[in-house]
Formats: C-alpha cells, structure tokens, sequence
C-alpha cells in the first residue's frame, strides 16, 4: 500500500532534496509517479511531483498529509518526461524540482486546479499520401543512420525533405516533433509542411488554452505532427518517430537559466531511447553536430542546388592611412567603389554588427571608458533616441558629455555602430537614398543602400538577390569577439550573406590572412568545420571536451571571490584524490566583472567524465546557500 510520497518541490533554493509526505486515504488509489501535488510547506502551499513511494520514512512521526493530488486522472508527466526530468537534474547539475518544472510547460505548471483530459477537436482530416517525388526523396534519404545532419546550400530546400520525412514517419502512426528556434518561426514551418492535418503548437509565447489542449491531443492521439520552440521538446508524444531541429545551431536552443540545457542533447537522448530519426537542419551545421558525422555517428545530406560561388572581396584595412585616434568605418578604397556602383544604379546592402552610433565613450584625462552604473560594461551612444544604453543590462541614462570618473567636461565619442555607418554614407555620399533595415522593409524599396544589424540575418531568404553587392563594414567585430564560438558564428553569418548577394560580398578587415576568407570563397563549408574542430582539439574546447563554468555572485566584492575560492578548492581537492582527468582553473573576474550590481567571479572546468567528483560538484551548486551557479557549453548571449 503506498503509504508516504516522496516529493519534489521547487523552493525558492536550489535545494536538491526530497521532501516525505503522508498519503491521505483519498488520494491512494490514483496518486502515480509525476503527479503534481499540492502540500504544506511551512506556512506556505506549494506545488511539487512525486518522485517515489515508499513504506517508511525517518520522520514518521512528524509528517504532514499531502493536501490534493491535482492530476487524480493520472499524470501530466508520462515516463519518457519523468526519466527527462531526471537526466536534467543529473547532467545539468539541478535540483529534481527544476527539473521537472522545465519538461511542464508553464501553463501545465501554474495551474492550481485540473486540467481538462478531454481535447477540443479539430475538424477532421486525413494526412495528404506522399508524391512521387516524395518518396523519390525518400529512397535517395535512406542512409544506415537514424541522424542526419542537412545542410541547405540554398536556403529553403531542407522544407521539402522535412516535410516528405514528416508525411512518411505520420503514415506509419508516429508522432513527430518539429523544433524552431523562435515563435515567428512557427508559422514558416506551419506554411511549409502542409500534411493534411492539423498541427499543435507548443510554446512558452504560445496562448495557455492553446497550450494545454496541444498537450492533451499530443498525450492521447497517435500520428501526432506538434510543432514548437525548444520547450516543445518534451511533447509529451507516445510514439516519437521523428525529431527535426530547424537551425540547430540558433542559440536560442540553449536555455539561458538553470537548468541551462541545450535541446541538441535531449532531441539525442529521446531519438536515442525511442528508436526515432532525429534531423538537425541548418544552413551551416554546428560544429557539435559536425562532430556526430565526423565520429560517424550522423550522416551529412546535403540539400539544394548548389550555387555560383559569389565574388568575395578583401579590403585590407591595414593599407588604409588612419588618423592617430581616429576609427575608419568606410575605406579610401570602398569609397571609391561604392561611388562608382551608385553610378551604375546598384543597390546595396551595408551589413554593420553593431547597434547604436559609438559603441564606447572614453575621457581623454583620466583615460577611462564610461561604465554603467550596475555593470562593468561600457556604454553605448544611440543618436536616435540620445541616450547611453549598457549592452549587458539594458539600462538607459540621458547622455552627457561630463565625465563620471573625473568631471571632465569632455568625453569622446568611440568605436562606430549602425547610426554612426548611416551618417558617415549620408556625408560621403549626400544625395544617395539610405534606409535602415526593419522588419517590414520592403526588399525591393525605393532606396540605394540599405543598413542592417543580423536582424536581417533571422529571415535571410526574404532578402536573397535582393542586392547587387553587400558590404561588410567590419568583420573583425565578429570574430574578435572574446567568446570560443566567435570565429564559427562568423563564418555561418558570412556565408548567409555571401548567399543572399546577387553579385559580390565586399569584407573590410584588418585580418586579410585569416583562414575563414579561403573557406569563404570556396563556399567549402566542410572544410571549414574540419579546420575549426581540429583548433577547438587542441584548445581543448567544447565539442571536444564539456566545459563547465562555474559563477559566483553577490553585491560585496569579498563574498563573491570567497565563495569563488572555497567551490575551486574543495573541486581541486576532490579531482587530485580521484585522480581525475579534468582540468580545473583559478576563479578569475567574469566579463562583465559586476553585473546588475552583483559582482562576479567565474572558474572554468574542462572535462569528458567528472567521476567521482560529480558528487563535489553537485554538493557545490545543489546545496543549501549554494549561490554558485553552473553552466555548460555556454551559447553566445
Ligand atoms: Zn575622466
Ligand atoms: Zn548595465
């Protein structure tokens, strides 16, 4: 008889605990693993999931009775989900509560009362029987493994094998889970894989109502097609056949909080355990599952004509004669061309990474950048607004030419984004129609040179051949980023652009000998990949190794760098007696050092098997006043 429960609740500690509950009379017969109850917790009522039955307890005496089991038709959760929710909690180092809080959708999750087990249908309808050129595709599919990694040398063509592969795994009674990494997204994927049913949508910016019965149809139907943002990964679908991630490499498939998992690992581990066809699609792959087709654990398809490779020319920024102080956003020799394209009434496109007009201010006295007030981050300048905007927080102040550190009363204005590029263009060239790109721009509007940030970069087919030549004001802004993924990001966002330009993409860098221009003009995406991971080899860099990060924070100084110290020593100590083959690195002040007014140290852990000292880990990031947060692999923000 189950007599006690063990619960997981989700207290506001990252606490990775169990709590035991006495299993009133009334709720014995339809309590299961992965229900939500509801129970008292000090003074508070608070959600949890039961993770386990059990006859006695060592706290017997003093236990409390659950208060309602809020899923008494069985649970929301079925095992596929509760064992998820456990690997989470194991490989991201969480707590079970978080764990199981991150497969409930959010609507699931809030909801204090029941949820409706009956779906409101659809009209009925019939899944559409595959063309002939469907299964034609099909048969030239058919590779030994159940992991394809597609790239799509022409930007759309993935669409149609996603959409044979779907119509394919629905006809044999599956389900099949197809992931975008944004909402807009969803109904691109919804236009483009028309089936003859009816999809559910799955999505934490999706309607709860919408939500909820998604959920329900996807729990109780089988053939089911849901189509969602990363949370959709854990539909919970009966018979998973099929997995497709769209743009694999997007960084919003890795959750930014606790647990900070990415959807790469999981869509492996459920394709792993149900025996589905997992795709990763993208218009270049990810170095990580790059690596899966280099360990032969994937095969490589390619999709799409392959185009003329594009023109691409250097401009060497280091033949410019620059000024003593000065920054030069368009070169004696751009300068040059571009007159004589306006001339031949040729449109343009001028790509410029970042945002706002001066990216830094600097007092020309004391020598200091102009910081945030909550972050150790410089400001930036945006002339449309006239206003000082932090990149890390967001925080806006009113600008002011006085110095924060000193009271100089002059600051210069530093470094060039997107509104300085536009007013440069505006001088040099008076009468030329320039507009800044926006989401509803027209592609083949009345104008010269169109500006744009990587917005454009989100729906690049819109834009494809809609510009005779492109202009890259400064690549080195991409790839000198301080992060390990800089140069990959790079070159996925210079090849997007060298495949929408009609004619020729122009690259102004200081860098002409760079190794991802050769790869570049060769549109050699496969070599480029080889290249990078043979680099992250012998750095030691995730793919090869996971790297975790371990954060520190608080609003004194001193506490953060001791608890920093304290997590690094009892880590140091537990891999020296189990002889373990990670490396572990001195706390060093995160970038931004202070951030939201917390300052931050930060110590980086390299390792295939942590051993034994996952259990240290663990202690450090799951236990009582913990304060260290973990994360693995971290995507670009
Ligand atoms: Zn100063
Ligand atoms: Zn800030």
């Amino acid at each position: 008889m189950k007599r006690i429960a063990e619960i997981a609740i989700p207290v506001s500690l990252a606490l990775d605990e169990t709590f035991d509950y006495r299993i009133p009379a009334r709720c014995r017969s339809n309590l299961a693993v992965g229900c939500r109850v509801r129970v008292p917790f000090g003074r508070r009522q608070l959600i949890g999931y039961v993770t386990a039955f059990k006859r006695t307890s060592p706290y017997e005496k003093k236990l409390k009775p659950l208060a309602e089991c809020l899923d008494p038709h069985g649970p929301l959760l079925n095992d596929r989900l509760i064992s998820l929710a456990h690997f989470l909690s194991r490989e991201y180092f969480c707590s079970l509560a978080q764990g199981f809080e991150t497969v409930l959708p959010r609507p699931l999750r809030m909801s204090m009362g029941h949820i409706a087990t009956t779906v409101s249908d659809d009209t009925p309808s019939s899944l559409n029987p595959l063309t002939q050129e469907e299964t034609a595709l099909l048969d030239r599919l058919d590779p030994p493994k159940n992991i394809y990694v597609v790239e799509d040398v022409s930007g759309n063509a993935r669409w149609k094998a996603y959409l044979a592969l779907v119509k394919s795994t629905l006809a044999q009674g599956k389900d099949v889970l197809v992931l975008v990494p944004d909402y807009a997204m969803i109904a691109h994927a919804r236009e483009q894989l028309k089936t003859g049913i009816a999809a559910c949508v799955i999505s934490s910016h999706e309607k709860p109502a919408v939500v909820r019965n998604s959920w329900t149809k996807a729990q109780q139907k089988t053939g089911v097609l849901v189509i969602g943002t990363r949370s959709a990964i854990f539909s919970p679908v009966r018979r998973p056949g099929l997995i497709i991630v769209d743009q694999e490499g997007h960084f919003a498939y890795r959750q930014q909080q606790v647990p900070n998992y990415h959807i790469r690992d999981i869509a492996l581990k459920i394709a792993q355990a149900e025996e589905a066809k997992l795709v990763f699609g993208a218009v270049v792959p990810s170095l990580e599952a790059f690596a899966l087709v280099e360990r032969q654990e994937a095969s490589l398809l390619s999709c799409g004509e392959p185009q003329t490779a594009p023109r691409i020319t250097i401009v060497d920024m280091q033949q410019e004669f620059v000024p003593k102080g000065h920054t030069k956003m368009v070169s004696k020799v751009l300068e040059f061309r571009v007159a004589e394209l306006l001339e031949k009434k040729e449109k343009m496109l001028f790509f410029v990474p970042q945002k706002g007009f001066s990216t830094f201010l600097y007092c020309p006295r004391c020598k200091k950048s102009v910081e945030c007030e909550r972050c150790s981050s410089p400001v930036a300048y945006y002339r449309s607004v006239k206003r000082l905007i932090c990149p890390a927080c967001h925080l806006e102040k009113e600008a002011r030419d006085i110095c924060p550190t000193c009271s100089a009363a002059y600051v210069r204005y530093s470094g060039f984004g997107i509104e300085k590029v536009e007013s440069e263009l505006r001088r040099l060239f008076p009468s030329v129609r320039v507009v800044q790109f926006s989401k509803t721009a027209e592609p083949a509007g009345s104008y010269d040179i169109m500006l744009a940030t990587q917005e454009i970069l989100e729906d690049p087919d819109v834009f494809r051949h809609s510009f005779d030549r492109i202009v890259l004001v400064s690549a080195d802004l991409m790839l000198g980023r301080p992060d390990f993924r800089a140069t990959e990001d790079a070159f996925r966002r210079f090849l997007t652009l060298s495949r929408i330009t009609k004619g020729e993409l122009i690259i102004q860098t200081k860098i002409p000998e760079h190794y991802v221009w050769g790869f570049l003009k060769t549109q050699d995406t496969a070599g480029f990949l080889k290249k990078e991971l043979e680099e992250r080899r012998e750095l030691k860099l995730p793919p090869v190794v996971r790297l975790g990060i371990l954060t520190t924070r608080a609003a004194a100084e001193p506490v953060a760098l001791s608890a920093a110290k304290r997590a690094f020593r009892i880590l140091k100590t537990s891999l020296k007696r189990h002889a373990t083959a990670a490396e572990i690195f001195e706390p060093q002040p995160a970038r931004p050092f202070k951030l939201r007014g917390n300052f931050r140290y930060q110590m980086l852990i390299k390792y295939k098997e942590l051993g034994e000292t996952e259990k240290a880990l663990r202690r450090i990031v799951c236990g009582r006043r913990s304060g260290v947060i973990a994360t693995f692999d971290p995507a670009r923000e």
